[in-house]
């Protein structure tokens, strides 16, 4: 029989999270949603706000917060390239402090706390695909690093809360994730492709566009995620989720403009400093030990979020920086 939990969810009203918070409260659980919102709105969650087992507070986890929770969810951090890097040393702060914060409340209520890493992890990666084995190839130095190497510290607060404190912890490295309620001006690829396409604007690739990414859709994430929390207890991970179907930018940038029937045209813009030039999970652990592997092809998701982002009004969002 399922038991009702009183769970937290930072960063609950971002793209993600708010997916995250909509799953648990259907399950019926008890979900606090935390949020600063720097890179997301109240619209993400508006529609759970009238819901009993639903609160929400805004809250920024670099600082304390005391509450009683059975588990937590730690999404709190800016992941689009452009939102981490608008104030890299509150990047660091938000996934350092973010995660001593999380962990201490943890601690204190003997919660199971779930960290959401990313394959940043691994940088500009020699290996290929990429399984958890792989220790990574970042720049601690370059623009990227105040995400790569938050995320990294976090990883590592994480594990050694678990053996000197016996934290109930668990971790997943999550690939590039795209789907409705994305912020339409992130500045990630599918959302600046699908934003060009829908106004015939020229399709921005940056460098060659022979990089690569591999596409995960939102439901098939947060079904991992969630999969991953309730999983055996002594998996604590990390595990690579993500969908290893692998394009290159161009590829990608082609499907858009061929779902969208766009006019628009591909234009070169210079590459980012740092940009990986290739990423790919290996899923093979998440697969044996969560049975879990993404079902929704590229396609597919894409024209889910297409259709979605026909239907909003772009003039409602706000864009959370200037870097785009
Ligand atoms: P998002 O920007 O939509 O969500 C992040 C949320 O955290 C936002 O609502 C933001 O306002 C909030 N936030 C940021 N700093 C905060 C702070 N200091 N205190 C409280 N709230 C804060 O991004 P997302 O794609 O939903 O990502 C969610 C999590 O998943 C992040 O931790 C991200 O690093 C991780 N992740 C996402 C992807 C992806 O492709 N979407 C890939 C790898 C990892
Ligand atoms: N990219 C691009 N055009 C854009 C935005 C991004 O060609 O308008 C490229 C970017 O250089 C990178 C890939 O798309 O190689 C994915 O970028 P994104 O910012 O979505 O996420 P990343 O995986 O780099 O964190």
């Amino acid at each position: 029989m399922s038991q009702i939990k009183r769970i937290l969810v930072t960063g609950g009203a971002g793209f993600l999270g708010s997916h995250l918070c909509d799953r648990l409260v259907e399950q019926k659980h008890d979900v606090i949603c935390l949020d600063n919102f720097f890179t997301s709105q109240k619209t993400n969650v508006q529609h759970l706000l009238s819901k009993p087992n639903f609160e929400l507070i805004r809250h920024d986890i670099t600082q304390p917060i005391f509450l009683e929770v059975d588990e937590v969810y730690n999404l709190a951090c800016p992941a689009a390239p452009g939102h981490y890097q608008y104030n890299p040393i509150k990047t660091m702060k938000t996934s350092v402090l973010g995660a001593i914060h999380v962990l201490g409340l943890a601690k204190r209520c003997k919660a199971k706390v779930l960290q959401a890493s990313t394959s940043e992890v691994y940088g500009d990666p020699e290996v290929h695909p990429q399984p958890e084995s792989y220790r990574g190839s970042v720049n601690p130095i370059g623009p990227r690093a105040c995400y790569d190497e938050g995320k990294r510290a976090a990883e590592t607060l994480f594990f050694d809360y678990h053996r000197q404190n016996q934290v109930d912890v668990r971790i997943v490295r999550i690939f590039n994730t795209y789907g409705p309620r994305m912020h339409p001006y992130d500045g990630r690829v599918v959302s600046n492709f699908i934003r060009q396409a829908l106004h015939d604007e020229d399709i921005t690739i940056f460098g060659d566009g022979a990089q690569t990414r591999s596409f995960c859709y939102r439901d098939d994430l947060v079904e991992g995620i969630i999969r991953m929390m309730e999983g055996p207890s002594n998996f604590i991970g990390p595990v690579n989720l993500g969908n290893p179907g692998e394009f290159t930018i161009r590829e990608l940038a082609q499907m858009v403009i061929e779902i969208t029937g766009a006019k628009s045209k591909l234009v070169e813009k210079p590459l980012p400093v740092d940009d990986p030039t290739r990423r790919c999970p290996d899923i093979t652990l998440a697969k044996e030990k969560l049975q879990w592997e993404p079902r929704i092809a590229l396609r597919e998701g894409l024209t889910e979020t297409i259709n979605w982002f026909r239907s909003i009004r772009m003039e409602d969002y706000r864009a959370p920086t200037p870097c785009y």
